[in-house]
């Protein structure tokens, strides 16, 4: 809808450009016309100022209904976005399905069987007939290239898309029969776009406005080790985020705002994790912090990684690396390094690449 809608604004700018442009040719244009009969002496002065109010009154009307019809057409741009909005069609079940009761410490098995995937509009798919099983506590690595699929995987086992082709079975269950908004429960995500509520600190580390539990909230933002930080805000706990919506929002950096997310995984406490790994707004020091403190909260849960430095998929059970719409290669850190292919070249790469960057920072 954002896009769709930025698309209605240049539109709209484009029309107001070509719209200045005319009226300035056309004055030109009528002017120009005047000042040669007045000069050839077709025309008398006083006939000359006739002709030009005219002229003047003509643009001023003919200007007036382009502003208008601008005006409704834009309008009509806005609400087709509404309308667009309001007619989309849900394809989950929420009220109408079976309802899930999740429980923190319940063994639950996630299978992909012969899942494909493709983003509406897009003629090719982003996955083909992948299979795969999550097993109680399991922890799974998810690598490959910018583009692969990664996200789109784990947004598919997260329940936020439906699968083109195939089923994910949750205990054996196709989600599908589930009220998809109990399914959601049972994930603790945090990803790389994540999007901030408006609303206080303590609302978006609870994600809601009602049934707070503020001593875990507390707890869950000291053990992401933003404690500190929001005691030092004027309102503290109470200080608003999201820029766009309040004016005096409390801006985050990017590490704080990882932070964030952490102390939201921490109090939904789910008994599945999945993460999208942060890279870019970390410096070395605060991602190894944020590693640790992940590795703890994943101790005795089932998580799903999306990994971008390899070297922190060693300690995972399995490694997926995730090319041309497959899982291509599958297993752990070692026995893909011992396979020879592509992750252990992408492996190499990155050692050299961060070794490089070592050795420079040491000189
Ligand atoms: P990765 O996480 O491995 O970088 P993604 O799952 O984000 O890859 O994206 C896989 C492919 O799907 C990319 O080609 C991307 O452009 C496309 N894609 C991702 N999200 C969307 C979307 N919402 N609509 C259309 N195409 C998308």
């Amino acid at each position: 809808l954002h896009a769709f809608n930025n698309k209605v604004e240049s539109v709209y700018l484009w029309a107001q450009i070509a719209d200045l442009v005319l009226a300035f040719l056309k004055n030109a244009i009528a002017y120009t016309y005047l000042i040669g009969l007045v000069i050839n002496g077709k025309i008398t002065v006083s006939e000359f100022l006739l002709y030009f109010q005219a002229v003047e009154g003509f643009t001023l009307l003919v200007t007036t209904i382009m502003k208008k019809l601008n005006t409704l057409k834009r309008q009509s741009m806005d609400i087709s976005v509404v309308r667009e909005a309001i007619d989309y069609k849900e394809v989950f079940k929420f009220a109408e399905g079976k309802s899930l009761e999740i429980e923190p410490n319940k063994d639950y098995i996630i299978e992909l069987k012969n899942v494909s995937f493709k983003y509406p509009g897009k003629d090719k798919n982003v996955l083909t007939n992948i299979n795969l099983t999550i097993k109680p506590k399991e922890k799974i690595a998810v690598v490959g290239l910018n583009g692969a699929g990664k996200t789109t995987l784990v947004k598919l086992i997260c329940g936020y898309y439906d699968p083109t082709e195939g089923e994910i079975l949750l205990n054996g269950v196709d989600i599908r029969t589930y009220n998809r908004e109990h399914y959601y429960k049972l994930f603790s995500a945090v990803f790389a776009n994540f999007s901030l509520l408006a609303g206080s600190i303590i609302t978006n580390v609870a994600q809601s406005d009602d049934n707070i539990n503020y001593e875990l909230v507390y707890s869950s933002i000291e053990k992401a080790g933003l404690k500190e930080k929001i005691e030092s805000l004027p309102r503290k706990y109470e200080s608003n985020l999201n820029r766009e919506v309040y004016e005096d929002a409390t801006n985050l950096s990017g590490g704080e705002m990882q932070r964030l997310m952490l102390a939201r995984a921490l109090y939904k406490d789910a008994p599945i994790i999945v993460l999208d790994e942060p890279t870019s707004a970390l410096d070395p020091i605060a991602e190894a912090d944020i590693y640790n403190k992940y590795n703890e909260l994943t101790k005795n849960k089932a998580s799903v990684f999306i990994s971008h430095r390899l070297a922190s998929t060693r300690f995972c059970d399995r490694i997926l690396f995730i090319a041309d719409e497959k899982i291509v290669e599958e297993g752990t850190h070692e026995k893909l390094l011992a396979l020879g292919g592509k992750y252990a070249q992408l492996f190499e790469v990155q050692s050299k690449y961060y070794r490089e960057g070592e050795s420079k920072d040491e000189k």
